[in-house]
């Protein structure tokens, strides 16, 4: 076997401990399949075992679906099998279906293929290529291969190294080598009770004995005298040089596809083999490669020493070395981040070209007024950041800013000055977050820095301070919490003009609620404001200046690959004062004295989170786990202090009551699964307990650990772990050390890559075959060089630019619309 049927069966019996939640690997079992099944596929020969590899659904597995109970069959079965693929040290090949030889059938006259000929384009389905059927492009199909265009991007995930040529003499053994050979003699033979094949072949230098366990019929294709290249790992039998089922080929004229050379290794699925998809990849790259239009100006190409794309497509099939491989995913991973970038690009351009915005007139003088009201000074970061913020304001493009400072670093009161900036000029602003009780938060805090400048009339949901204006400043909380009445009544005076800042949730720019005249948007804690949020506004004939608030720290790469159409902002320094916190990771041993710290600060007044493990399930797991987390908890460690539960399933309602309750002091502990909110002030919660702490991300564990040390006491967040894996371990330490989230967030994307950043998907991270975020150069000359061409050509229109154009616009319209 070349893959090791070791890490599945680690993950199985972890597994079986954990009672089957599909916790022992994180992103679940199911990912980890589909990339070990896609590996371990190729090594399997026996038809048998390959039949039940099929039955239990290790290639398109569905573990997260199936019931406890039906889990834990299929884990005994795979179990089962795992040990049998392993009995099985050697192989024989699978009988392979050789696809048909390329000739039009016989049926079809020359004058009807050639015009089919004619028709077909990249664009065509596969069944165009000869040997693809339908029922075989319907296996290709599932691993989203539709057209000739997608089989030539449907890249290898790694390549065998079978170039290494060696004379017979010369092999060493438990090295990947190549041998060309004559066959001396090739005969069927019975290898444990299993009909297989048996070839002594040799070269000038001396012979060697070749098997295929379970594989017959290869002793009829290799005919006595024949050449013979053979590929593969050597063995030793009786003292004696061997290859146990090597990749054979038959040289004749062609070029090799499965020997002698960098093999490609393709993903897979049920019913297609190796030998199969490489050769039928092969036939597509040389037929069609060279059809490709090479959408990069020259110019550019040339500055950027990059290959030609047809080139580029077929090396990193077959590439003819490791360099010639290397360069041409240098080239494609550039394609990928340069149509990224220009489409970030022409969104923004689309948004600021298409309508005018609302350049703000800032009144300094006002401002002045409010900044010395503050308790405190700024930070010189948050001095930059809005003078970035001003500037932008006054433009009459409107702005797209990203700002991202830590947790605590102070992003509010620099939205409230900008905020106030647009209200002194007769403008509304909208102020939105993620959840009610954060809105609430941000309301009061407002009002409370309001007051300190003048005086204040009306309560609740509507207030109005004098001072600070010529008149009255209005501001109002629009949430769900309040009365239909008076909702529509707010509402009312919002689109009359009569409130200055309004603040609530997303509720706030639907439909029901029409400002009079939107200039600045403030959207908090959201990673993403999407397109269509921002086109309903246009719709509605605002094109508001918008300021995005994130306390995610993002790596600048990850970034300018995911915003890359928004300002970027950062404040990178905290307020002066602010505490550590401590940070110890604990193992399964240290359980107890973590709940007895737990129990002392409780008693000295102070309170508690709690993180439940993490699962990635479905929501319904998630709250279940928690759930019962809470329960254990409240009845057998802490039945004498007041607990609380928050999870993704609780309505809106029950999940603020409980968080308010938590706020107010009247539980001591807060138990929630992950995926709760953050951003919550809660300056007497001074411990984040954290379970399976190595499992989360770099930057998910400091965002937990970002909940507590608001406040004046010394605060600690204390990760348990039970058995680490290294990177785990490596994590832990990290987070031990490090308190700054940046530096964190970029340690976290060398450990983890990207794609695991944050989940690509919910992300809108697109698809990334080639490129890395790590690419850190290479993005950065995709962006410069996509900046380049806008400045040169903003709307690609000059004929040089054409076929840029053209790609850009099928790669945006391929589901892409919502990277957003
Ligand atoms: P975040 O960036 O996480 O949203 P906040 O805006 O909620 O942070 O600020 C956190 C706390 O720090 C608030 O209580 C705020 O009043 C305070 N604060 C903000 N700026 C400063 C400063 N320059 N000096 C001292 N305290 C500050
Ligand atoms: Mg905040």
């Amino acid at each position: 076997m070349s893959v090791s049927v070791e890490p599945l069966r680690k993950i199985l019996e972890l597994e079986h401990k954990r009672g089957y939640v599909d916790s022992a690997v994180i992103g679940g079992l199911d990912r980890f399949l589909r990339n070990w099944a896609g590996q371990a596929i190729e090594s399997i020969t026996n038809p048998q075992l390959l039949g039940r590899f099929y039955k239990l659904r290790l290639v398109d597995s569905s573990y997260a679906s199936l019931t406890k109970q039906q889990r834990k069959q299929w884990a005994h079965d795979v179990l089962h099998l795992l040990a049998e693929l392993e009995r099985e040290t050697g192989e024989v090949k699978l009988p392979q279906k050789t696809p048909k030889a390329e000739s039009a059938p016989a049926t079809i006259r020359p004058s009807l293929a050639a015009r089919r000929r004619a028709m077909e384009s990249l664009d065509s389905p596969i069944t165009v290529v000869t040997g693809i059927s339908s029922s075989l492009a319907s296996k290709f199909d599932r691993l989203g291969v539709k057209t000739i265009r997608d089989l030539l991007y449907f890249f290898p995930h790694r390549h065998l190294d079978y170039s290494q040529r060696k004379f017979i003499s010369q092999l060493v053994e438990g090295e990947e080598q190549t041998i060309i050979a004559h066959v001396w003699q090739a005969q069927e033979i019975m290898l444990g009770g299993r009909r297989s094949t048996e070839a002594i072949v040799g070269d000038e230098t001396g012979n060697v004995r070749v098997v295929w366990f379970n594989n017959p019929y290869l002793a009829k294709k290799l005919r006595t005298n024949s050449r013979v290249v053979i590929s593969g790992r050597v063995g030793l039998f009786n003292g004696r040089h061997v290859f146990e089922s090597p990749e054979w080929e038959l040289p004749e004229e062609k070029e090799l596809v499965h020997t002698g050379r960098l093999v490609p290794v393709y993903p897979l699925t049920r019913g297609l083999y190796p030998r199969q998809v490489r050769q039928l990849v092969k036939r597509v790259v040389d037929r069609w490669a060279g059809q490709l239009d090479d959408f990069l100006p020259p110019g550019l190409k040339q500055r950027c020493h990059l290959l030609d794309l047809s080139q580029a497509i077929s090396q990193a099939h077959y590439p003819e070395d490791e360099a010639l491989r290397a360069r041409a995913r240098v080239r494609l991973a550039f394609d990928e981040l340069i149509l990224l970038q220009l489409g970030v690009l022409s969104r923004k351009r689309d948004w600021q070209d298409g309508q005018p915005g609302n350049p703000v007139s800032v009144d300094r003088q006002m401002l002045g007024v409010f900044l010395n009201s503050l308790p405190f000074e700024l930070t010189a970061a948050q001095h930059k950041v809005l003078q970035e913020l001003l500037a932008d304001l006054q433009k009459s493009r409107a702005m797209s800013r990203l700002l991202q400072g830590e947790v605590g670093s102070g992003k509010t009161v620099v939205a409230a000055a900008g905020l106030l900036a647009a209200a002194a000029d007769g403008y509304q602003g909208a102020f939105m977050a993620p959840t009610e009780i954060l809105a609430e938060q941000h309301f009061s805090t407002l009002c409370q820095l309001l007051s300190r400048v003048g005086s204040q009339e009306g309560e609740g949901y509507l207030r109005s301070y004098s001072g600070l204006l010529p008149r009255p400043l209005t501001v109002a909380l629009l949430i769900g919490d309040i009365t239909q009445v008076r909702k529509q009544g707010l509402q009312q005076r919002i689109s009359d003009g009569d409130i200055d800042i309004a603040i609530g949730t997303h509720a706030l720019i639907q439909k029901d609620v029409e400002f009079r005249r939107l200039g600045l948007l403030v959207v908090d804690e959201q990673h993403r404001f999407g397109v269509t949020q921002r086109s309903a506004l246009r719709q509605k004939g605002f094109n508001p200046h918008v300021l995005v608030m994130t306390a995610t720290p993002i790596p600048r790469t990850l970034a300018l690959t995911l915003y890359g159409d928004l300002d970027l902002s950062v404040i990178d320094q905290l307020p002066p004062g602010r505490q550590a916190v401590r940070t110890k990771w604990l193992k399964a041993a240290q359980r107890e004295s973590a709940y007895a710290f737990i129990r002392r600060q409780a008693a000295s007044g102070r309170q508690a989170f709690i993180v439940c493990p993490f699962v990635e399930e479905s929501e319904v797991i998630q709250a279940k786990a928690a759930v019962a987390e809470y329960e254990r908890l409240s009845r057998e460690v802490f039945p004498d202090l007041r607990m609380g539960l928050l999870h993704g399933r609780m309505p809106a309602v029950e999940k603020d009551k409980v968080m308010r309750r938590f706020r107010s002091g009247e539980l001591d502990i807060l138990v929630s699964t992950p995926v709760v909110e953050v951003g919550i002030d809660i300056p007497n919660a001074t411990v984040m307990l954290v379970e399976s702490a190595d499992r989360f991300g770099l930057s998910q564990l400091h965002q937990f650990r970002g909940r507590v040390g608001r406040g004046q006491e010394q605060s600690y967040c204390m990760l348990l772990a039970e058995h680490p894996s290294d990177i785990g371990i490596q994590r832990l330490d990290l987070i031990e050390k490090i308190q700054d989230g940046f530096q964190l967030a970029e340690e976290d994307l060398k450990l983890r890559g990207p794609g695991e950043f944050f989940g690509t998907r919910q992300s809108g991270l697109p698809d990334l075959r080639m490129a890395k975020l790590s690419d850190v150069a290479l993005l950065e000359v995709a962006r410069a060089e996509a900046i380049r061409l806008f400045e040169q050509d903003r709307t690609l229109e000059k004929p040089e630019h054409h076929l840029l154009a053209k790609e850009l616009a099928r790669v945006w319209q391929q589901g892409t619309a919502e990277w957003s």
